[in-house]
């Protein structure tokens, strides 16, 4: 992977503002600029990885504090209850745009089952 610094690794160290839902000492979460529900929150590993295989592969508990703070975000968002996904965007046919490991945590309304 090029050393050259992602979106969201600005977005961490406040060099580009974003409005934060929740941090910890491994994660940093934040609202979707585009939310695509009433719930739109982007959950990213203070440590860059390019997805959420190659995390996986290198650093697993750091995949687990994610998701963790996806239900931390959940919780502050009142909807730990009602049911929230959680979904990885993956290279080109998911349509990863950021390639700094992001789980999108979506939520708030009844939403539309997998595909197109
Ligand atoms: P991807 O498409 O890689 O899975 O997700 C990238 C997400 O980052 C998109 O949902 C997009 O709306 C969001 N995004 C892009 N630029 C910004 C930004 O400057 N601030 C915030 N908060 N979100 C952004």
């Amino acid at each position: 992977m090029s050393d050259a610094e992602t979106l969201f690794e600005r977005i961490i160290a406040g060099e580009i503002p974003s409005d934060k839902v929740y941090e910890d000492a491994t994660t940093y979460a934040f609202r979707d600029i585009a939310p695509q529900a009433r719930v739109h929150v982007l959950v990213v590993p203070k440590k860059r990885y390019r997805n959420v295989a190659e995390l996986a592969a290198a650093d697993p508990q750091v995949l687990a504090d994610i998701a963790l703070a996806a239900r931390k975000v959940a919780e502050l968002e009142g909807i730990a209850e009602s049911g929230y996904r959680v979904v990885f965007n993956t290279d080109g046919d998911a349509g990863q745009t950021v390639f700094h490991v992001h789980a999108h945590v979506l939520g708030g309304e009844q939403l539309g089952h997998f595909g197109r």
